[in-house]
């Protein structure tokens, strides 16, 4: 069985003592959840990532970039690489995050190139798929995502792909209070599943994480995270309070 991953993506919030002061709230309820189980991760900004390893050490919880270059090293003014991210403590990199592809230009094939340096750097990649409200009201989720995927992982080995965490979320879902149902979720996740199985094989696809995004709160995690191929939750918005990301953890 997978494991259950319930990441938290602050976006761009948070000072630096913010950012201690929440993860400080969010060890105790990080620890009373069954490490073989449920794995949590914070991904803070990039300016206060080095802080909260620090006050990390020893922890449960996991660290998290909210994205990378696809380079090492190099005249890349304003960027952060794989290495860099891995040196300061983080487990994995949130890759072609919705608003990344839409206010940054990111692309399937760029989200191909990131996974790269990730990879290269030892660490595991959260890659972000998700259909826009006019797409799935044309009927086309299936359609979108999917391309999305193969371009993501297009040249990769089933046994790297094995190791990635995908991230379903619906664009019309993000930050809006409007969750996807259960049964919406799990459809998609499904497919999402099946078409891994199609491009690699069925074992890889069983192993594969595939995380569910969009207007997770304390109230409808238990039920999105009760579905067989929900294994887990990229939460926005309600990770930034820690009685809100507890609470979404008490459903995992
Ligand atoms: P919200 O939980 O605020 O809808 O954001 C979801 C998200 O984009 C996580 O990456």
């Amino acid at each position: 069985t997978r494991r259950k991953l319930i990441a938290g993506n602050w976006k761009m919030n948070k000072t630096l003592s913010e950012a201690l002061a929440l993860v400080r709230e969010l060890k105790g309820p990080a620890a009373a959840l069954p490490a073989d189980r449920v794995e949590v991760a914070v991904a803070p900004p990039f300016v206060s990532l080095a802080a909260v390893a620090k006050e990390l050490e020893g922890s449960a919880l996991k660290l998290a970039g909210q994205n990378c270059h696809w380079e090492a090293s190099g005249a890349f003014t304003g960027e952060v690489s794989a290495p860099m991210l891995k040196d300061v403590g983080c487990a994995y990199v949130i890759l072609g995050h919705s608003e990344r592809r839409q206010y940054f230009g990111e692309t399937d094939e760029t989200v191909n190139k990131r996974i790269r340096a990730v990879l290269a750097a030892g660490m595991t990649p959260i890659v972000c798929v998700g259909e826009t409200l006019a797409e799935r009201e044309a009927g086309r989720t299936k359609d979108v995502v999917e391309q999305q995927v193969l371009g993501a992982l297009k040249g990769y080995q089933a046994a790297e792909v094995a190791n990635f965490v995908l991230a379903y979320e619906p664009v019309w879902a993000i930050g809006t209070g409007r969750t996807a149902t259960s049964a919406q979720a799990q459809e998609v996740h499904r497919a999402l599943r099946e078409q891994l199985g199609r491009l690699f094989d069925v074992g890889t696809a069983e192993r594969v994480r595939i995380q569910y995004g969009g207007s997770v709160k304390p109230d409808n995690a238990a039920e999105l995270l009760g579905q067989p191929d929900v294994d887990g939750a990229l939460v926005g918005g309600a990770s930034l309070k820690a009685g809100d990301f507890a609470g979404i953890l008490k459903g995992a």
